[in-house]
């Protein structure tokens, strides 16, 4: 029979363990002739109870399993190390506060089914989120799609199911700047999209708020483009020419009515703006310089500090 990885990043979800892992277990029911389940918690350094819920949950399930971080490394480090633990020949990942539902695993099968390799998920509204924040993510995946050589879908969860084929291409990937996002479409396969109304959080609440996600935005932009580096180049190459024009105007000028001393003012917007775009085109290069900095380091993205995995094979 296949097995199937069902890996779950928490963060501070002591309230969410037992609500997740009993509605998850309905499915795992209804599909239990074609698939057989492993869960693996991914702690991500929880300062709550959380671990502890998941030792209970253990206590009355022998598929369950986790990993736990020796301090919160964010989503994206608990993502590689739940998929780098699985063993299943699909993975699925969700989050642990039920907004991803799991009745939509029933569809996402089907569709694997069919043949496709990637199911991802999307949802179609962002009821109950902050109007800011629905723009921005607009923004967001407009200005990636148009700049980006990767396509971006809005509304994109991090919750889909995919093949084992799939996870060890992701898991092949050795960059250190993880943006789950870009590297989900970028290694491509057959994919495809379930739509769903977005939903709120069981219980705790977010941990994104309007800062990281600009920042994570950015990381987006940086990891998956090279966009921003060409507007260094183009507005470089612009106020060069025109100051070519400039210096043109000037020789002639003072060869044929005489200069004046006039337009200093101008002459000090002038300074200022060609000011503005180096300082601007240095601090493009320098995100991609500290990007290779961390990179060259090759730091490990995680460090578990405790764990009880599935052995037996
Ligand atoms: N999460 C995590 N590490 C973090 C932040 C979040 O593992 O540093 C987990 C969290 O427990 C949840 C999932 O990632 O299961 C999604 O987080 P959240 O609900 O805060 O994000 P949102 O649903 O608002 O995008
Ligand atoms: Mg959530």
């Amino acid at each position: 029979m296949m097995r199937l990885s069902v890996i779950i990043p928490c963060y501070n979800e002591e309230e969410n363990i037992f609500p997740f892992i009993e509605q998850i277990k309905k499915i795992e029911k209804q599909l239990k002739e074609h698939l057989l389940f492993e869960y693996i918690f991914v702690d991500d350094g929880s300062t709550d109870k959380t671990l502890e819920r998941i030792q209970e949950i253990r206590q009355n399930n022998n598929n369950i399993f986790y990993l736990s971080f020796s301090r919160n490394f964010g989503k994206e480090s608990a993502m590689l190390a739940g998929m780098k633990a699985s063993k299943g020949d699909y993975i699925t990942i969700m989050d642990a506060d039920l907004q991803d539902p799991p009745e939509l695993l029933l569809d996402m099968f089907d569709k694997i089914k069919e043949g496709y390799d990637i199911v991802g998920t999307r949802r179609i509204n962002r009821k109950g989120e902050p109007l800011i924040r629905s723009l921005f993510s607009k923004m967001f995946y407009k200005i990636m799609n148009l700049i980006s050589e990767i396509k971006m879908i809005d509304g994109l969860r991090d919750f889909s199911l995919m093949t084992r084929q799939v996870v060890d291409s992701i898991l092949s990937l050795e960059e250190v700047n993880r943006f789950s996002k870009g590297i989900f479409s970028w290694v491509g396969y057959r994919s495809t999209y379930l739509s769903y109304e977005n939903r709120d959080r069981v219980y705790g609440k977010s941990s994104w708020n309007f800062w990281s996600l600009l920042r994570y935005s950015f990381e987006g932009f940086i990891n998956f483009s090279e966009a921003l580096l060409n507007i260094a180049v183009w507005s470089g190459t612009l106020s060069f020419i025109l100051s070519i024009i400039g210096i043109i105007f000037i020789v002639v000028r003072k060869l044929t009515i005489g200069g004046s001393v006039n337009g200093w003012a101008s002459l000090v917007t002038i300074i200022l703006l060609i000011g503005g775009i180096q300082l601007l085109c240095i601090g493009i290069l320098g995100k991609y310089i500290s990007k290779i900095f961390l990179e060259t380091k090759k730091r490990p993205l995680y460090f578990i500090k405790e764990k009880a995995l599935n052995n037996d094979r």
